[in-house]
């Protein structure tokens, strides 16, 4: 059983030979709505990876969006009990701005996401019960920090992906069991730009870490051993929005049914390379068999 708290958002975007400057008006190709947020994002990779059980929680706004974005999610297969409808707030949003080079802009409005600043009703007990928590920093940080030690209180794995990047509480690293940060959130929490540097320097605070770094696949490190580099497939990549989430969704199911550390990596490296081939954040995350069958030749 996997539980995560983190972000819902719907995600707005436009497609644009070339983004407009400031004061410019263009005219764009197409517009799409996406089901996005980090959280949502790793709850929908980890029900499609064959978790036996995935819960969300979090929080939208009493809008369109927001129930779209609950039906979404109720149709992966995810249990929608703890996310909060809350009328103070609308559902939170990602307007996007994608150009011809696949260059983006973005403005994220957290919107009902900023919300969740404290465990409500339930989802104490919820995260007890669960095999591994998933974590995010796309809601307030106390939020993330309550859960993570409530989770450390009960013996919960906790995953913690340090996105977007900014400097963390030392008490939310000491919850945390295994930090996946991108290259770029490495160096923003260590200031070393080294991957291997950035790892080694994490492991004083967290006992293990995961680096990823895009096409060149992925660094896992733990205390008191080598640091292992995991080759990622070679694809070609036509969208690599959420990639991390579906690398971090993978593998908490890999690990949460006991496989090795080598074998979660190494499923979590295929299901990512399945996602950056096809269009979209979510809708892109490949199902338990496809990775089955691009980990196994
Ligand atoms: P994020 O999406 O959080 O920025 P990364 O870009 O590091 O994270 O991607 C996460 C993981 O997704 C990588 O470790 C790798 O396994 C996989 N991945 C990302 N881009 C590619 C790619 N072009 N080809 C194959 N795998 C990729």
């Amino acid at each position: 059983h996997i539980a995560v708290l983190g972000s819902t958002n719907m995600d707005l975007v436009a497609y644009v030979a070339k983004a407009p400057q400031r004061g410019e008006t263009v005219t764009g190709r197409e517009f799409r709505t996406l089901p996005g947020g980090k959280g949502a994002n790793q709850a929908v990779a980890a029900a499609r990876a064959g978790a036996d059980a995935v819960s969300m929680i979090g929080a939208v706004g009493a809008d369109a969006f927001g129930t779209q974005l609950r039906t979404a999610l109720d149709h992966s297969g995810v249990d929608t009990d703890l996310l909060r409808t809350v009328d103070t707030a609308a559902t939170g949003t990602a307007h996007i701005v994608v150009d011809d080079e696949g260059g983006n802009a973005i403005v994220v409005i957290p919107g009902a996401n900023a919300t969740l600043t404290a465990l409500a009703p339930g989802d104490e007990g919820l995260i007890t019960s669960a095999d591994t928590l998933l974590l995010q920093l796309e809601i307030p940080v106390e939020g993330v920090l309550a859960a993570a030690q409530a989770a450390r209180r009960h013996g919960v794995r906790t995953i913690l992906t340090p996105a977007p990047a900014q400097p963390l509480p030392p008490e939310l690293l000491a919850a945390t069991d295994l930090l996946v940060p991108n290259e770029h959130e490495a160096a923003t929490l260590t200031g070393l730009t080294d991957p291997r540097s950035a790892a080694r320097s994490l492991l004083s605070q967290v006992p293990e870490v995961v680096v990823t770094l895009g096409a060149r696949g992925s660094l896992y490190a733990a205390r008191g051993a080598e640091p292992v580099m995991v080759e990622a497939p070679h694809v070609t990549a036509v969208d690599t929005t959420g990639a991390g989430d579906t690398f971090v969704g993978t593998l908490a199911v890999a690990l949460a049914e006991g496989g090795s550390v080598p074998e979660a990596l190494a499923w979590a490296s295929s299901a990512a390379a399945l996602s950056v081939q096809r269009p979209g954040a979510s809708a892109s995350m490949p199902y338990r068999s496809e990775i089955d069958t691009q980990t196994n030749g």
